[in-house]
């Protein structure tokens, strides 16, 4: 006899409405079962609503995380708390008793939950150890995610159109000095798009991707890649800049060209720093809260025998385990929603 067939109404709490949460929401959802999903900020959506456009296939993320919502909002199954977080939890015989906190209002109730998926997603670095790059000194100098917000302010007129933009790759990323050894693995190819949108909206621009290794794996990257490079004219130099100084209003991008062995200058309006990825710091609380395991960096680490299970209950998917891109999040927010059927249904 499952769960539900003991007589009582089975409930999911989805923590973070970004793809991965939404997805599971919506799957645990077509499983019959109710879902209370909660998201820190006013609106669902995640990154994606930041995003001006995506790879690999040039489209509009608003437009995908939007029908997204749409379906979020029309389930009668699921409950979205909005501007709410998770405030204590405290274990059941068949699950958790959840206190959730409105940030906005103050207010706080608990809830009973048989099951969580954990869906906070990530963020990126602090560039602050970046000092010779110049972040939050030089206004021209952005992070990955403020370029994204940029590109939008252009694409609607807004702002100088530039004449030159540079974008560094690995900034953190891959860096044992800074304490993120790992690649990661998104920012290849959102510098990609990103140096391809400027080319389109504005093609006199000169743009520069610094690179150290071209990491293009999933399908139709590569490709996304070739006409990044061959089809809009975005020059790739190999190297990692040293220094970017000011230089009478614009910015000097110095760095060596390691494959001809040469230093190189190059005067830019905008410098992006794709920034390494990291867990959000309340992702960790979370997780303890749950009794789920972390790494040694934050992210959530998975149960040996299921890659979407972290503790007894406990469920996670997308950025909240490591760097993901949109795909892998929501498969991964399908997957979750599986494992809590599976669960409910009895056979978990
Ligand atoms: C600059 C940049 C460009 C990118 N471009 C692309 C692209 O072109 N194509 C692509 O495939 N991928 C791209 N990505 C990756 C893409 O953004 C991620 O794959 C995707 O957003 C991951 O989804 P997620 O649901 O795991 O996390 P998120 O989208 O980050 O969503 C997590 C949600 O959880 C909420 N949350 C966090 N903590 C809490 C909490 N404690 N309580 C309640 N809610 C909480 C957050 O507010 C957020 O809404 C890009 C990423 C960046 C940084
Ligand atoms: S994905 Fe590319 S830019 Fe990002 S850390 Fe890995 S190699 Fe560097």
């Amino acid at each position: 006899m499952n769960e539900s067939m003991m007589g009582k109404e089975l409930t999911a709490l989805v923590i973070g409405g970004g793809p991965a949460g939404i997805e599971a929401a919506l799957k645990i959802a077509c499983g019959g079962y109710r879902v209370v999903l909660v998201e820190k900020e006013s609106e669902p959506g995640g990154l994606l609503r930041k995003l001006y456009s995506s790879f690999p296939r040039w489209e509009n993320p608003s437009d995908r995380i939007g029908w997204m919502v749409d379906d979020l909002k029309r389930n009668k199954q699921i409950e979205i708390s909005l501007e709410s977080t998770v405030e204590s939890v405290a274990r059941t015989d068949n699950g958790f008793n959840v206190t959730l906190k409105n940030t906005a209002t103050g207010g706080a109730r608990t809830i009973d939950v048989q099951a969580v998926v954990l869906a906070t997603g990530f963020g990126l670095m602090d560039l602050s150890a970046y000092g010779e790059y110049g972040h939050g000194i030089y206004p021209g100098v952005l992070n990955s995610l403020e370029f994204e917000e940029r590109l939008r302010e252009w694409s609607r007129g807004l702002g100088k159109a530039p004449k030159a933009v540079a974008l560094i790759q690995c900034v953190g990323s891959r860096d044992r000095s800074k304490g993120y050894p790992y690649c990661s693995k998104v920012c290849c190819m959102y510098s990609a798009k990103q140096a391809g949108v400027v080319k389109d909206l504005f093609p006199e621009a000169k743009v520069y991707v610094f690179y150290i290794d071209c990491r293009a794996a999933g399908k139709g990257y590569e490709e996304f890649l070739r006409e990044v490079i061959e089809k809009k004219h975005v020059r790739y130099v190999r190297g990692r800049p040293a220094k970017v100084l000011p230089d009478g209003g614009r910015l000097l991008v110095r760095a060596e060209d390691t494959l001809i062995g040469i230093p190189v200058e190059f005067t830019a309006d905008v410098v992006v720093l794709a920034a390494a990825v990291v867990p959000h710091p309340e992702t960790a609380a979370l997780a303890k809260m749950f009794g789920a395991p972390v790494d040694e960096y934050g992210f959530i680490d998975h149960d040996l025998r299921s890659h979407a299970k972290c503790a007894d209950r406990v469920f996670f998917a997308g950025g909240c385990g490591f760097a993901v891109d949109t795909e892998s999040a929501l498969s991964q927010g399908a997957a979750a929603a599986a494992e809590v059927i599976a669960l409910f249904n009895g056979n978990g």
